[in-house]
């Protein structure tokens, strides 16, 4: 019989961060373990891969950034998503977030306005094969009517109030998650429930997320 391989310094990383996450108050089994089957570094370029499991941001290209992984974490235990959950995310980034509800989710659309992003975060997510995402480039502010009502939304990115398009189109019984707050202040990271009587808010505490901008960028160099 052979012996089992060691864990390399890596698998250590990983193990090291969902125990972090359990810390910041990950519980949800299924989530923890989304995160651990979704490899961050697939979502990183060149020398923040090494930094990939680390309970922190990084920059991903076109001046945006990953969030921190316990925020990843607790806005996905927070969006209690099942199997049958049709997800809406705005602000695609890099597509980690969105890998790691394509465990968790039957389908998960995401959008981004920065066309460079939007191609790189659906080639990381092609090679984890996670193929219930679709990444579509856009102005998330307008939500995806044509896929609308959603289960539930997430918003990876600061509005100042909770849109509402993107209240429209959250199915009764949905669940929306999302920063809310000036871009360069402390914001709060609110839970929104629509019943059919209205919308329950509650709040899960203090975020710093880059800001929701109307409209799909310019960008320059378009790789
Ligand atoms: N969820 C991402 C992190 C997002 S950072 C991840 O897991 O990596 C926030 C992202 O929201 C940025 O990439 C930014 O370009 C995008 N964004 C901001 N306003 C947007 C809008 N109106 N529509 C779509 N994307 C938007």
């Amino acid at each position: 019989m052979s012996e089992p391989t060691p864990p390399t310094v890596q698998d250590e990383a990983r193990w090291a961060l969902i125990f972090a996450l359990q810390q910041e108050g990950v519980r949800d089994r299924e989530v923890l373990d989304a995160m651990e089957a979704t490899p961050r570094k697939l979502f990183l370029d060149g020398i923040f891969r090494a930094r990939a499991y680390e309970n922190i941001p990084l920059p991903i290209s076109c001046g945006q950034t990953i969030s921190q992984p316990s925020v990843v974490g607790l806005m996905t235990q927070a969006l209690q998503v099942d199997r049958r959950c049709k997800v809406l995310e705005i602000g695609a980034g890099s597509g980690y977030q969105a890998g790691v509800l394509s465990h968790l989710a039957r389908r998960v659309y995401t959008i981004e306005r920065h066309r460079p992003l939007a191609r790189q975060a659906r080639a990381a997510l092609q090679e984890m094969g996670a193929d219930n995402v679709t990444v579509v480039t856009g102005d998330g502010t307008s939500g995806l009517p044509e896929q609308a009502p959603f289960d539930r939304i997430i918003v990876t990115a600061a509005a100042e109030d909770p849109p509402s398009i993107l209240l429209e189109q959250l199915r009764v019984g949905g669940i929306m998650v999302l920063p809310v707050g000036q871009s360069d202040t402390v914001q709060h990271l609110i839970k929104v429930i629509k019943t059919a009587d209205g919308l329950e808010y509650s709040e899960l505490g203090d975020v710093r997320f880059v800001p929701l901008l109307e409209g799909v960028a310019e960008d320059i160099a378009d790789g």
